[in-house]
C-alpha cells in the first residue's frame, strides 16, 4: 500500500509520473500535480534533491489535500539520505537509488576483496537502516529504483554494468529491509535501452523467487525521448514485460509535459484489463530462447532477407486502388523526373506488398514487390508471389523466392517438413491471438526446435478503428517484443487506419528502438524534473534540428549533472546541465568541455561531433 492505493496482487496496473517543476515552488508543483492527477496519474513523484525540498513536501501535500486531492506522493532521492528520512515522515513513499544512496560515485575502477565488499555492505546497512525504521513507523513505502548507468563502483567491480549488477544492487537493499521486517517495497530496474531493462526485470523476478520474495514491480524506460520515438521505445520496453505478465505500475518517461505521459500509460495498461480470456497458447518445450540475454537467431538468406542482413521492412499497399510513382514518396523513395533517378532515404522500405494491384511503372531497383499469387506479374524483375498454405501445392516455381503467409496455429510437422524442403520460401508469420507477442514467440520457438531455417517476417494487422497512437503502441509491443528476443528477419504492419507513411515510420521506429536496424539519430533525453537546469524540450528540439541526419549516433540531453551522466549510459555524446545557464559536454563517459554558456552550447556540441569525426555535412 502506498497511502490508500494498493500496488501488486489483484490491483490494477497503476499509472504514475513525475513533476518537472522546482519543488520549492509550491504553487507550480501543486498546479502541475493536479493536471497530472486529472489526466489519470495515481501516484505523483516529486524530486527532493536536498533537505529544504524534502521539507517543502509538507506544504505541497497540505495544499493538495486542501484542494481535495489525496493522491499519494513520492519523494525522489539521490545522494541525500537525510532528505529521504525527512520526506518519509511527510508523504506516502520515498524512492531511493541504490547506486547512490550511500555511495558517492567516483567513476573509479576499484578492486574489492571479499572483506572490503562486506565492509561496504555493512556501511550501507548502517546508512539505510534508519530510513527503513522511519518508514516502518510512518507506514511509508520505499521504491528501490535501480538505474542502468548509475550503479555503485562496488557493484560495477563485481558484476559489471549488467542486468545482474542492476538486480544485485536492488537486492542488497531489499535484504536490509527484510532484516528489519519491512516489506512495503516496490522495485524498478530502469534503463534507456529497452533490451537491458527487459533482461534486468526478468532476472529480478527469478532472483526474487529464489529468495522467496514477491514485491511489486514499477516498470519504465528512462530517457525514452519525445514524440513517436519516445512512445515506441516506452511501449517496446514496458509492453514486452506486461506481455510476460510482469509489472504492477508503469511510468512512461517522455520529454514532454508530464500530463502527456498519462494517456500513453493508460493505453498501455488498459490493453491488459481483459487479457485473462485470451486463446490458449500451446507450451513449447524445450525453450530455445534465453530470456535474460539477447542473442540473434539467424536464418538462411533468401534475397536480402535473413542471415546477417538487417531486418527488412515491407510496406502494405494492398488497400490502395492504384499505385503511382509518387506513392513511393511515403516509403522513402523520391523520384527526380529530370534525371529519371530515384533517391532513397535511410527509412526506405525494402518491399511493397500490392495485394491484387498491378504494377504499371518501373520501380527503383532496390525495392522488391510482393503480390498475391493469383495476380503475380512474374515477368517484372524483383516481383515475388505471396501464397497461403491452401494454394501452396499449386505453386510449381518453388525455386523462385516467394512468400508464404502462415498463422502460428497452422504450424505443424507437415509445415516444418515443407519449409525445410523449400529454402527459397520466406515465412510471413501472423496471429489473431489477442496475446499476440507470446503467441508469435511460441511460433518462432517451434520453428527453431524443428530446425527450420527459412527467414521469417513478423506480420501484424490492426483492423480495429484504433487511433494512430494506439497502433504505434500495440505494434511496438507485439513486434518489438519479438525482435527483442533476437527473432524475426522483417516487419510488416497492416492497418487501414494508418497511412503508408506512418506505418513505414512506425516499422523503422520499432527496429530503431530494438536496435536491430539503425536508420536515424537516437536521442536519449531525460523527462526533466525539479532538478532540470534548462528548457529540455526546447533544447532537445534545437539539438534534433541540427543533428537528425547523423544516422546511428546516440546523443543524450540531460537536465542535471547529478544524475544525467550516470543515466545516459551508452550515449556517444552528452549535453548535460551543470548550473544555471551552464552546460557540460561529454564524449561517451568523459567530460570534454565544462561550463559552456547555454546560448553557445549547441554550437559547441556540433563542433565536438566534428572534432571526433562523427559529423556529416547535409547534401546541398
Ligand atoms: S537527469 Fe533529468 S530527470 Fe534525471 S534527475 Fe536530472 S534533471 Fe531530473
Amino acid at each position: 500500500m502506498v497511502g490508500k492505493v494498493g500496488f501488486g496482487g489483484d490491483n490494477p496496473i497503476r499509472i504514475q509520473s513525475m513533476t518537472t517543476t522546482n519543488t520549492m515552488d509550491t504553487s507550480a508543483t501543486v498546479e502541475q500535480s493536479i493536471r497530472m492527477i486529472e489526466a489519470g496519474c495515481e501516484l505523483v513523484r516529486i524530486t527532493a534533491p536536498s533537505i529544504k525540498e524534502a521539507e517543502n513536501l509538507k506544504n505541497i501535500k497540505e495544499e493538495l489535500l486542501e484542494r481535495g486531492y489525496d493522491t499519494p506522493l513520492v519523494a525522489d532521492i539521490h545522494y541525500t539520505p537525510k532528505a529521504a528520512e525527512i520526506a518519509a515522515t511527510l508523504i506516502e513513499k520515498v524512492r531511493i537509488n541504490p547506486g547512490n544512496y550511500a555511495d558517492k560515485k567516483k567513476f573509479e575502477e576499484l578492486e574489492y576483496t571479499d572483506e572490503a565488499y562486506y565492509n561496504e555492505l555493512n556501511r550501507i546497512r548502517e546508512r539505510f537502516t534508519p530510513l527503513v525504521k522511519i518508514c516502518q513507523t510512518h507506514n511509508t513505502a520505499i521504491r528501490i529504483g535501480t538505474n542502468h548507468g548509475s550503479l555503485s563502483d562496488r557493484i560495477l567491480n563485481r558484476f559489471g554494468d549488467t542486468p545482474l549488477g542492476m538486480v544485485e544492487s536492488a537486492l542488497e537493499f531489499v535484504r536490509i529491509c527484510e532484516e528489519n521486517g519491512f516489506h512495503q517495497i516496490i522495485l524498478s530496474m530502469k534503463a534507456s535501452n529497452p533490451k537491458v531493462m527487459i533482461e534486468a526485470y526478468r532476472l529480478l523476478v527469478v532472483k526474487m523467487e529464489e529468495e522467496e520474495m514477491n514485491y511489486p514491480l514499477h516498470l519504465g524506460v528512462t530517457e525514452a525521448g519525445e514524440g513517436e520515438d519516445g512512445r515506441i521505445k516506452s511501449a517496446v520496453g514496458i509492453g514486452t514485460l506486461l506481455e510476460d505478465g510482469l509489472g504492477d505500475t508503469i511510468r512512461v518517461s517522455l520529454t514532454e509535459e508530464p500530463e502527456n505521459e498519462m494517456p500513453v500509460a493508460i493505453k498501455l495498461a488498459d490493453r491488459y484489463k481483459n487479457r485473462k480470456g485470451h486463446k490458449t497458447i500451446q507450451a513449447v518445450s524445450p525453450n530455445p530462447i534465453n530470456p535474460f540475454e539477447y542473442t540473434v537467431t539467424r536464418s538462411n538468406a533468401v534475397l536480402n532477407i535473413g542471415s546477417t542482413n538487417v531486418p527488412r521492412v515491407i510496406s502494405d499497399y494492398s488497400m490502395r486502388d492504384k499505385i503511382y510513382p509518387c506513392s513511393l514518396l511515403n516509403i522513402g523513395y523520391i523520384y527526380n523526373r529530370s534525371s529519371d533517378k530515384w533517391t532513397l532515404l535511410d527509412t526506405a522500405s525494402d518491399f511493397m506488398f500490392l495485394g491484387d494491384n498491378e504494377l504499371d511503372f518501373k520501380i527503383p531497383g532496390s525495392l522488391g514487390v510482393i503480390q498475391n499469387y493469383k495476380n503475380w506479374q512474374k515477368d517484372i524483375p524483383n516481383c515475388y508471389p505471396l501464397l497461403r498454405l491452401s494454394s501452396y501445392s499449386e505453386f510449381s516455381e518453388k525455386q523462385v523466392p516467394h512468400f508464404l503467409q502462415i498463422e502460428v496455429d497452422e504450424l505443424n510437422d507437415e509445415v516444418f517438413t515443407l519449409l525445410k524442403k523449400n529454402p527459397q520460401c520466406v515465412v510471413v508469420i501472423s496471429t489473431n491471438n489477442q496475446h499476440a507477442m507470446p503467441h508469435l514467440r511460441s511460433g518462432f520457438m517451434q520453428l527453431i526446435n524443428n530446425e527450420v531455417k527459412n527467414p521469417v517476417i513478423i506480420f501484424r494487422a490492426y483492423q480495429e478503428t484504433f487511433d494512430t497512437e494506439t497502433v504505434q503502441l500495440y505494434a511496438s509491443i507485439d513486434i518489438g517484443g519479438v525482435l527483442n528476443e533476437g527473432l524475426g528477419q522483417g516487419v510488416w504492419i497492416s492497418s487501414p487506419f494508418l497511412s503508408c507513411c506512418k506505418r513505414n515510420s512506425l516499422a523503422f521506429g520499432i527496429l530503431q528502438a530494438t536496435r536491430t536496424r539503425i536508420s536515424k539519430t537516437e536521442y536519449i533525453s531525460c523527462p526533466s524534473c525539479g532538478r532540470t537546469l534548462f528548457d529540455l524540450q526546447e533544447t532537445t528540439a534545437k539539438v534534433r534540428a541540427r543533428t537528425q541526419h547523423l544516422k546511428g549516433l546516440k546523443i543524450a540531453i540531460m537536465g542535471c549533472i547529478v544524475n544525467g551522466p550516470g543515466e545516459m549510459a551508452d550515449a556517444d555524446y552528452g549535453y548535460v546541465g551543470t548550473g544555471n545557464g551552464v552546460i557540460t559536454l561529454y564524449k561517451e563517459k568523459e567530460v570534454v568541455k565544462k561550463n559552456i554558456p547555454s546560448e553557445k552550447a549547441v554550437d559547441e556540441l556540433i563542433d565536438l561531433i566534428k572534432q571526433y569525426g562523427d559529423w556529416i555535412d547535409l547534401p546541398v
